[in-house]
């Protein structure tokens, strides 16, 4: 049986596994990532592996440049600057190296593996840190020129911009409904809704900038503020979710990361409310992602196996 080596370089998070080519994950190893030295992390996390396999998948937080194997000044790594991934790991590992966007690679491993299988047209969605997406169009991964199509997350959901985004834009999807907006969605709803004084609208009152998972648990607990954001939260993603599948027409919406699936029970119901209410010609199908925190590394491991699938098949020479 061939086997591929994956890496899944996150912001918080750096896995790496040693998968086969049906898609069994053999071997999987994870650690933090690193405030320096991401291609040094990497290399230890893998190397033992290294001869068991002619190629790695890498799936990284972007911006990047796949042609040039390189991430660009990515803004949520520690590490600044042009960073030489693909061809630092070539001559590491001795072996060949695909690099593709987290997001992308998402939405390969879902399509190949997961919710996606069998289909041909196919958008993935990751609420996460941030807020990515991924796009299989007529059976082939959308890429874009440097690999870094579909920052969906800087699509403007609210014209009026009442939330600047961490890119500096305004009115931008990310900066509402992801893991690093959803405090200020919550700080906006409990300026604009002052009536909701419960737990939550207290701490927010006194300076507190509740994280993500505090405002999910306060809304199951009933809190008036949490359940407004949350439907808020829902109402916003609905419109978004709603334009994406506009612009690429998917038979399937895959909706993942932990923002996400951690809160489907808040969440599904919502989203199943005000879906209609946005969409050309019905709602889009939804469907959560099948291989939870592993989608970006099974989409790595896919495309070690086929680089293809990644664009550029100069990066594996
Ligand atoms: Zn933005």
């Amino acid at each position: 049986m061939r086997k591929v080596l994956a890496a899944d370089l996150g912001a918080t998070n750096l896995r790496a596994a040693l998968i086969g080519e049906g898609g069994d994950v053999l071997e999987l190893r994870r650690s933090s990532t690193p405030r320096q030295g991401v291609v040094d992390a990497i290399v230890r996390l893998v190397e033992d592996m290294a001869d068991r396999v002619s190629s790695m998948g890498l799936a990284s937080v972007g911006p990047m440049d796949i042609r040039r194997g390189v991430l660009l000044n990515p803004p949520n790594l520690n590490e600044h600057g042009e960073i030489e991934v693909v061809g630092r790991l070539r001559d590491r590992l001795g072996i060949d190296v695909v690099l593709l966007n987290d997001a992308v690679a998402g939405a390969i491993g879902e399509w190949t593996y997961g919710a996606g299988k069998g289909l041909r047209d196919v958008v993935y969605l990751t609420f996460s840190t941030g807020l990515g997406a991924g796009v299989i169009i007529d059976g082939r991964p959308l890429l874009g020129r440097r690999g870094n199509a579909h920052e969906v997350g800087h699509l403007v959901v609210d014209y009026r911009g009442r939330i600047r985004c961490g890119c500096g834009g305004i009115g931008h999807w990310e900066a509402y409904c992801s893991g690093s907006g959803l405090p200020k969605l919550a700080s906006l709803v409990a300026h604009e809704h002052p009536e909701l004084r419960g737990h939550l609208g207290r701490a927010i009152e006194s300076g507190a900038l509740p994280d993500a998972p505090s405002i999910f648990r306060a809304a199951r607990e009933g809190d008036p503020l949490a359940l407004e954001v949350v439907r808020e939260f829902s109402a916003i993603t609905a419109a978004g979710i709603a334009s994406v599948a506009s612009a690429y027409d998917p038979e399937l919406v895959i909706l993942g990361g932990p923002v996400y699936l951690q809160n489907r029970d808040l969440l599904d119901g919502l989203l199943g409310e005000y879906l209609p209410e946005y969409s050309l010609d019905g709602p889009p199908a939804l469907a959560p992602a099948v291989l939870g925190d592993l989608s970006p590394l099974m989409g790595a491991a896919a495309a070690a196996l086929s680089p293809a699938l990644a664009g550029s098949a100069a990066q594996t020479q």
